[in-house]
């Protein structure tokens, strides 16, 4: 059997489908003739173009605009004038031929993508690989097998699951997705993930380790991916998918119906979300509200800032869809390791512990006030929260408040309407969490990054592997930190709610309930399988059980009061 990260749930059963992208030769020729070699470069870059056009056409009533946009990004990427110019350069200066100019060039960018520890801004370098192998193969004449021609069932087998390579696919035949490297927020795994396609990514030696053509089964829930089965094991999975399928009838049934517990108690569960787009997943897996709405991603896959007017209308289109219903948006959270290509940031040392999110502020207060602006002129179409990531000290959250009632005079005196939010912070750090009695005297509500606070507690890095054993969501430290925000917030009468990944897995949310925290904020996809699990729960059983876990001594331990 071979494990990976799951990104995708789901079973699927086929044989395997190896893609394997041709791998060009970049060693150095010396050429005689650069101009033709410019020529063929051209050539090559207008025919990748066609292709990408008639891919996106092709497309077109099948895909969301989301996806087909990448379609749109690969042809900004070979057509974008700086990389032309620096491959042109590279072919006349060295005399060198274009597979090796083209790669050479690319890699320098893929490298900088590489070094950022964000795995969004990583997963742009498979974008760019994709664009040149596309540029190449056309330059050498060799055929790009497109995967929208497969007409069998099968499992694709790729190196890196690229997110043109599942925006081709048609899953009548492509059953599911496994690759040897990539992480849980690549393009490819986010667009597996919206399309219900089962996928696994990061599994060790996958190219040799599988055979073109065999059966095997994946296991996209657990990761695994089983080789050399006999007859029992694939009617055990079966078995696995007929339940599954029959679990996502019955949970859409759920869908609208309040989260009630066996004894009564409401929970309501809320959509994290990162752009009025994503409002699309939300008619069937229907949200009390959205607890996370991450503006960032508004400003990652751009080249120049969003404007007021831009933030307002995605703001509006959201407060409009919820109407009554909370929507709580959080203010950008980049610098770090999520830095702007277009801004310019000092490197540092310690990324994560840099200067990012609300620390910004202070030296970019204008990113912040475009925003404010925004947020308390869209507040007039809604019920807006608007909440504040990586605060620490009660110093930085007064100057945000200052800084809300400047935008608050400007908005007022040059009458242009807008109407006041509720105003709350994230609790992320461990340094908010001992303090948040003093926090809860002046804000209108907390809402728990647990994402943050259990790095920051265990100081184990969120995306390093190697250190994902101190990673733990359910140790008795987590608990004990929660449980004294869930105190202090009942203390002032503020609500206080859990919008980070552990509020969205089963174990999570029945410990968080527990703790006392009502209200749960998660991906979309996870709403209804969340909804039906708490509904067979009752909340004096998980409040008893919470009350253990404050003095159990490991994860395991919590765990097991759990399942
Ligand atoms: C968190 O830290 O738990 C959180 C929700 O924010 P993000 O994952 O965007 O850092
Ligand atoms: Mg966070």
């Amino acid at each position: 059997m071979l494990k990976g990260i799951p990104v995708s749930p789901g079973y699927a059963i086929a044989k395997i489908l190896k893609y394997q992208d041709y791998h060009f030769d970049q060693t150095k020729t010396v050429i005689e003739f650069p101009e033709q070699e410019i020529l063929r470069y051209d050539k090559a870059i207008n025919d990748s173009v066609s292709q990408l056009k008639s891919l996106k056409t092709a497309n077109m009533h099948t895909l969301d605009e989301e996806t087909l946009h990448i379609f749109d990004a690969h042809i900004a990427i070979a057509t974008d004038p700086e990389l032309i110019d620096r491959v042109k350069q590279l072919i006349r200066a060295e005399q060198c031929g274009l597979s090796y100019a083209l790669s050479k060039t690319v890699n320098t960018y893929v490298q900088l993508f590489d070094q950022m520890s964000d795995e969004y801004l990583k997963s742009r370098a498979s974008d760019l690989l994709d664009v040149k192998n596309r540029i190449l193969k056309n330059a050498l004449h060799i055929p790009v097998i497109e995967l929208d021609q497969i007409n069998e069932p099968v499992i694709l087998c790729v190196y890196e699951l690229s997110a043109t390579q599942i925006a081709q696919i048609d899953q009548q035949y492509v059953l599911g997705c496994i690759s040897e490297i990539g992480g849980k927020t690549s393009h490819g795994a986010i667009i597996a993930r919206q399309i219900g396609l089962p996928a696994i990514v990061g599994i060790p030696n996958l190219m040799t380790e599988i055979k073109d053509g065999e059966y095997v089964i994946i296991d996209a829930f657990e990761g695994h991916v089983i080789k050399d089965f006999d007859q029992a094991t694939e009617r055990i999975y079966q078995d696995k998918i007929f339940t599954d399928e029959k679990k996502k009838a019955n949970l859409k049934r759920l869908s609208g119906q309040p989260t009630i517990l066996k004894d009564n108690v409401e929970i309501k569960l809320l959509a994290n979300i990162g752009s009025s787009k994503d409002l699309k997943y939300l008619t069937d897996h229907k949200a009390d509200g959205v607890g996370l709405f991450r503006t960032e991603l508004m400003y990652l896959d751009r080249t120049s800032l969003p404007s007021e007017s831009e933030l307002f209308e995605d703001y509006k289109a959201v407060l409009s869809f919820f109407k009554e219903k909370p929507v709580t948006i959080r203010t950008l959270d980049i610098g770090g390791d999520k830095p702007l290509s277009y801004i310019n940031f000092k490197p540092e040392y310690n990324p994560a512990l840099g200067n990012r999110a609300i620390r910004l502020l202070f030296t970019k207060p204008e990113l912040f006030k475009t925003q404010i602006r925004a947020l308390l002129r869209a507040s007039i179409f809604g019920n807006l929260q608007v909440m504040f990531p990586m605060v620490s000290t009660l110093e930085e959250l007064f100057y945000i408040k200052e800084t809300i009632e400047q935008c608050i005079a400007d908005l007022a005196n040059n009458n242009i309407p807008f109407k006041r939010f509720k105003i709350g912070i994230m609790i992320e750090i461990p340094a908010a969490a001992i303090i948040a009695d003093q926090f809860a005297k002046h804000v209108d509500f907390f809402s728990i990054g647990t994402n943050d606070l259990i790095q920051y507690t265990f100081a184990a890095d969120r995306t390093n592997p190697d250190v994902e054993y101190l990673y733990q969501p359910f140790h008795p430290v987590i608990a004990r930190l929660i449980h004294g925000v869930v105190e202090a917030a009942n203390q002032e009468k503020i609500p206080v709610s859990v919008c980070g990944e552990m509020a969205g897995h089963p174990i999570g949310a029945k410990l968080l309930i527990g703790l006392g925290i009502k209200t749960l904020s998660m991906t979309p996809i996870s709403l209804l399988p969340i909804k039906s699990e708490l509904m067979q729960s009752s909340y004096h059983d998980l409040h008893e059980q919470a009350k253990k876990a404050l003095s159990a001594s490991s994860e395991a331990e919590i765990v097991s009061y759990f399942i």
